[in-house]
């Protein structure tokens, strides 16, 4: 990169996708600030020096963190991310999710940047008709977290029409693994995704419960587009520079395009570990869709985007050598 690297305000940079975004940033030689408030991410994520400990509803720091640091572009994560949780308190999910990216936003109308990258999610469709799933289907999100990602993505159509800030909504599917040398990955509080699940069921023996064998797919169990978190933070360098090289505001798809059921991940991990699986099949869990596969055809085509680990066994590969690192 030039003398003079681009600067970029990255929030929640302390969580599981935000770190290994901010790794391939740096390595890629972009200067990077993370803003995160800790309250889901972890202090060990975020390289020495580049960690703004805030909160996004303090809009008055915030705005004076970009005056000073006159960013280029941002990349916005920070929100909180667990289904069940939003369906119990969504005052909590609208107040995070939402309030925050106002802010944000406002900050930004406020003080210069006018490109963001936008962390949304494949639960804006809510249970769509069919599957794969494409950018045009239909917006119909049935939780609190996907309606605040509506929410935000709807106020994003507005500050472009309005202050010209350009955004692209990146919808991910399901990420998983962890960067290659298992220094980054999955570190939720409690863990509700299905590998880390499973590497644990392997790691202390305690049956991981397969949530429903009885749906109408090969095996029975639900299918789900696995994307390497790797691949989905590069999805994110791509989309950065697509708009600031004058791209226009967008939204896409990030998954792989396969899809793979719950007993395929079981058996990934048995391979990975040489371990067996210890599991129980449980009832169906509410609010889960049989398939959820991506579309993924306008992400390469419009960014070029190519993912790198799209095999589900160097996913757990890498999701194993991140788990046998243990908890810091
Ligand atoms: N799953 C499961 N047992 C678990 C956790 C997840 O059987 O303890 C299944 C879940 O029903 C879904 C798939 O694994 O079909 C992926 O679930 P996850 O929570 O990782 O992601 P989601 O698809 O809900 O975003």
């Amino acid at each position: 990169m030039s003398v003079n690297p681009r600067k970029i305000l990255v929030t929640g940079g302390a969580g599981y996708i935000g770190s290994q975004t901010v790794r391939l940033l740096l390595a890629q030689g972009y200067d990077v600030a993370v803003v995160d408030d800790l309250s889901k991410g972890h202090r060990h994520n975020v390289p020495a020096g580049k960690l703004y400990e805030l909160n996004l509803c303090n809009g008055s720091a915030l705005s004076e963190l970009m005056r000073q640091m006159r960013f280029d572009a941002v990349i916005h994560f920070a929100a909180f991310i667990a289904v069940g949780e939003s369906m119990r308190e969504p005052a909590r999910y609208f107040g995070n999710n939402v309030v925050g990216s106002l802010s944000l936003l406002k900050a930004m109308a406020e003080t210069g940047p006018r490109h963001i990258v936008f962390s949304s999610t494949a639960a804006v469709y809510g249970e769509p008709p069919e599957s794969p799933i494409r950018e045009d289907f239909p917006i119909r999100p049935v939780n609190p977290y996907g309606e605040s990602k509506v929410m935000v993505e709807t106020m994003l159509r507005w500050f472009d029409e309005i202050h010209h800030i350009t955004s692209v909504c990146l919808r991910y599917f399901n990420a998983s693994g962890a960067d290659p040398e298992g220094r980054l990955g999955e570190e939720h509080e409690p863990e509700t995704h299905l590998i880390p699940l499973v590497l644990r069921a392997v790691m202390t023996g305690e049956p991981i419960t397969i949530f429903g064998q009885d749906y109408e797919t090969p095996d029975g169990t639900c299918i789900r587009d696995y994307i390497h978190v790797d691949d989905l933070a590069q999805a994110h360098i791509l989309a950065l520079e697509y708009l600031i090289a004058g791209g226009e505001s967008d939204q896409f798809n990030v998954g792989t395009g396969t899809g793979h059921t719950v007993m395929e991940v079981v058996r990934a991990v048995e391979e990975v570990t040489g371990k067996k699986v210890p599991y129980v099949i449980g009832p169906r869990r509410a609010g889960d869709s049989p398939a959820l596969v991506a579309a993924s055809n306008k992400l390469r085509t419009a960014l070029g985007w190519k993912p790198q680990y799209a095999d589900l066994r160097t996913i757990v590969d890498h999701a194993w050598k991140f788990a046998r690192r243990g908890r810091r």
